[in-house]
């Protein structure tokens, strides 16, 4: 019986271990296929966070594709600026920026209104104003013998219909319309000397100035004073700020064509007015020049002539101070 009892235990002893084993193995392997595949148990509250996550990842994407779109509508009206500027920035600012001189297209042709159209702020070493084009109703910009644009400013440019030449970027377009107009009826408006720049009309200048000391005797002063009558110094000309077109050439002869008939008829229609006559010398201080035709916009342009002013005094008449 000792034996037998003895046999009964041993076999109990290596049943349990058996078992002990088997569920040992079972358990290993499970652990070790869950490893295999990956398969990592989520809590519900970590589901929950995860699809709060997605939510809100979704919202900011809708919010930037809002924001990339407001960008883009802002762009046609606002002045150009980096594309990352313009995402960044809100639909408030961005509809509130806008910057003479660096406007992709003007919304409208002319501002309804004309409030004070310069800042006399600063007088040059010549006693000239300076007047500060980008603070500017860029339509109305005055410049003459007493007024003048700062050194290297340089406005931005569109060339005429293939010419070589080049007018501000928002006259350009007006100009070409009157060309094809008057093309219509058998004239042809050449683009002789448009947009010059400082350089060139500091050189144009003192050339002439040069000229008259020799051809007449005249002191440097004097001959600069009698130089500034035919070419103005420079940031002087409407040249300079590419708001003006001599067309066809610069002979006196040129007030007896069949252009200059036209122009007479249909120029303000395109925004243009004659800016020089002899009438207006005493104001303007140029000598007449018929060829000479500068850009106010068909609005004023209308008023201008239908005033029978010069810019100077039509600007005086209604109360701008420039
Ligand atoms: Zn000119």
């Amino acid at each position: 019986m000792k034996n037998s009892n003895k046999g009964v235990k041993t076999a109990l002893v290596v049943c349990v271990l058996c078992i002990v084993s088997i569920l040992v193995t079972v358990i290993m392997s499970v652990a070790a296929g869950n490893r295999k595949s990956g398969i990592v148990p989520i809590s519900p509250a970590t589901l929950a966070q995860s699809t709060e996550e997605k939510t809100q990842e979704a919202a900011e994407t809708t919010k930037k594709k809002q924001k990339k779109t407001t960008g883009q509508k802002t762009e046609t009206t606002a002045a150009p600026t980096t594309e990352a500027t313009t995402a960044e920035t809100t639909t408030e600012e961005t509809t509130t920026v806008l910057v003479p001189y660096t406007q992709d297209e003007p919304t409208t042709d002319l501002p309804t209104t004309v409030k004070e159209i310069t800042e006399k702020t600063t007088v040059s070493s010549s006693g000239r104003i300076i007047v500060d084009p980008t603070k500017t109703q860029w339509n109305l910009i005055v410049v003459n013998s007493s007024r003048e644009i700062p050194e290297g400013y340089v406005p931005q440019l569109k060339e005429i219909l293939g010419s070589g030449k080049y007018l501000d970027y928002r006259v350009a377009p007006h100009y070409e319309d009157m060309y094809y107009a008057a093309k219509k009826d058998g004239i042809t408006l050449t683009p002789y000397s448009a947009y010059r720049t400082y350089e060139r009309q500091k050189n144009n200048y003192n050339n002439l100035t040069n000229k008259y000391m020799s051809q007449y005797g005249l002191s440097r002063d004097a001959a600069a004073k009698k130089a500034a009558t035919v070419i103005l110094p420079p940031g002087t000309s409407e040249h300079n700020l590419g708001l003006a077109m001599d067309v066809c050439n610069v002979y006196d002869s040129f007030a007896y064509s069949k252009e200059y008939a036209w122009l007479q008829q249909h120029a303000h229609e395109y925004g243009f007015i004659l800016r020089y006559t002899k009438e207006k010398q005493p104001i303007t201080g140029i000598v007449p020049e018929p060829w000479h035709w500068r850009y106010v916009g068909v609005e004023y342009a209308k008023k201008i002539k239908d005033s029978g002013l010069c810019l100077e005094e039509y600007l005086d008449s209604i109360g701008v101070s420039y």
